[in-house]
């Protein structure tokens, strides 16, 4: 049986960057131990591109980078917060905060853990598995 893909918006604090994403009601989202997550309490909710829309705010995103450069963490640079980002895990996707969603459309979330602090351990294959569209 299929879950059904609802539309959930999102941004970051100031409402400069707004977004919106496809994802089920009931969120399969992931917290991750590594240098950058746990400092940030990031809540990663992780699409392929293709169900993510960036509404606005394209002009205020910062990006850092550090040790490999493959992820690009994109900050609003008016309020601060990583609303999304492109992640190591899935350079092809998008990774959305999910404590940045609007309130109303998530029924819930279920938080699985992702040992980044041990990432070639963790990803043997350097990446997770690929998104399904
Ligand atoms: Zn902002």
């Amino acid at each position: 049986m299929m879950t059904e893909i609802i539309r959930h918006c999102g941004g970051c604090h100031c409402g400069k960057v707004r977004f919106e994403v496809m994802a089920p009601a009931l969120l399969e989202v992931t917290e991750c131990n590594c240098s950058m997550c746990s400092k940030a309490g990031y809540l990663h909710l992780i699409v392929p591109k293709s169900r993510f829309t960036l509404l606005s705010g394209q002009e205020c995103l910062q990006t850092y980078q550090f040790n490999t450069g493959t992820a690009r963490h994109l900050f609003c640079s008016v309020c601060g917060v990583k609303s999304f980002y492109i992640p190591r895990s899935h350079p092809e996707g998008v990774s959305v905060n999910a404590r940045c969603l609007d309130e109303g459309t998530a029924t819930g979330m279920q938080v699985s853990l992702t040992d980044g602090r041990n990432w070639e351990e963790f990803y043997p294959q350097g990446r997770g598995a690929p998104l399904q569209d």
